[in-house]
């Protein structure tokens, strides 16, 4: 089949990674008779750059049309750099904001999957890591507290702020489909995480989740109280497969699951619409201090890749020898700067590329 990309390389190392996450994917191309057209977007400080803000309507427009898209990372030296002399929402990281909301990416996907290779990096003990983890967080991303109205008065001489945390049940809807949808194609448990002892929200966010796994039969789901969840993830991570969650406790949260991989280079995301339409991002930024020296590692953007066929194509087979790829290299003892320890083969992002893409197996 032919699928019509998106790509935005962004900045830093952003074009770097980028490249190799298409060169692996050219390879599963050829490996699977698919074709992957790309179509080259500017967004953050390149389109600053080029056009005067960071994303044009033009820009959000090819993105719109395409099947999906891949991005690198936008922003710069945040002290230094010619991008941040201006009002926040013309600086790069605007772009990202404007993109997400103009495609209606409401629901957000972190993978936290610990690489025995990289089991020294991880920083929980040998007895809590077992035999590792593999999990998913499913953050929603545009509602909640952080989208709520607030402001901030003097009352009775008190300085008082106030923000309000709203869902309604479409959105915890929609993002429970997406859990469940998700869990289908993984190890089919979802723990759906609130505080319902406290939260009017949360005590409907657990109604409307429980309506929805009616219709997935075969997913497991359980509830989980949002403090619990912070202390069983650093006391037993292996339990999870898919965590559900609002938008506050999943920032919190994804970014704890994340630190206990211990690896930032390795962190692929996705953020979706209601459909299958998603873009697809590493989780790190765009590591200015790295870029144009050929030492990032590319594969948090190659697993993200990976996400994109598994997700948006239902190319499961084909996101599976993307993974597989990945972990045969590290098997094989290659490994980029930021991962490196001692007897393995340090490898730059460039030829990390190569060696995933050679690896690409039906
Ligand atoms: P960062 O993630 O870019 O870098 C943090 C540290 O991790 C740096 O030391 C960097 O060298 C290292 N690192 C990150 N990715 C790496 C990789 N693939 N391989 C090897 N090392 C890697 O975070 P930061 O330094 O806080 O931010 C830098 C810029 O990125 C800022 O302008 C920030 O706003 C932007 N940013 C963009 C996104 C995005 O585009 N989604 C996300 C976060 C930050």
């Amino acid at each position: 089949m032919d699928y019509n990309i998106a790509v935005i390389p962004g900045d830093g190392i952003g074009p770097e990674i980028v490249r190799e996450a298409c060169k692996v994917m050219d390879q599963v191309g050829k490996v699977f008779g698919h074709q992957f057209q790309y179509t080259e977007v500017l967004m953050g400080g390149c389109s600053i750059d080029a056009h005067g803000v960071p994303l044009t309507d033009e820009a959000l427009e090819t993105a719109r049309n395409s099947d999906s898209v891949l991005l690198g990372a936008v922003g710069g030296n945040v002290g230094n750099s010619r991008w941040y002399d201006v009002a926040p929402n013309l600086r790069p990281e605007a772009g990202l904001l404007a993109i997400r909301k103009g495609l209606n990416l409401f629901a957000n996907i972190r993978p936290a999957y610990l690489y025995k290779e990289l089991m020294d990096a991880c920083p929980l003990k040998r007895e809590i890591i077992g035999e590792g983890f593999d999990m998913v967080i499913m953050r929603e991303l545009t509602g909640g507290l952080y989208f709520g109205a607030r402001h901030t008065e003097e009352v009775d001489g008190v300085m008082t702020a106030v923000d309000t945390l709203t869902y309604n049940e479409n959105e915890i809807r929609r993002i429970a489909v997406k859990a469940f949808d998700i869990a289908m194609k993984r190890k089919k448990h979802v723990t759906s995480v609130d505080k319902a002892n406290v939260l009017d929200s949360s005590r409907l966010w657990r109604k409307v989740v429980e309506e929805v796994a009616k219709d997935y039969p075969e997913v497991t789901l359980s509830h989980m109280l949002v403090d619990n969840c912070a202390m069983q993830l650093v006391m037993n991570p292996g339990q999870f497969d898919v965590i559900l969650t609002e938008n506050m406790f999943g920032d919190i949260l994804s970014d704890e699951a994340s630190m206990i991989t211990g690896s930032i280079g390795m962190l692929s995301s996705a953020s979706m619409n209601e459909s299958k339409f998603g873009m697809y991002e590493p989780s790190h930024g765009s590591a200015p201090d790295i870029a144009g020296q050929d030492i990032a590692n590319p594969i948090a953007t190659i697993l993200s890749a990976a996400m994109m066929l598994r997700y948006s194509f239902d190319l499961d087979a084909e996101a599976d020898a993307m993974e597989a790829a990945v972990q045969q290299v590290l098997t094989e003892g290659f490994h980029t700067g930021d991962i490196y320890s001692e007897g393995c083969e340090k490898v730059g992002c460039s030829k990390m590329g190569d060696l995933i893409a050679e690896r690409i197996r039906k």
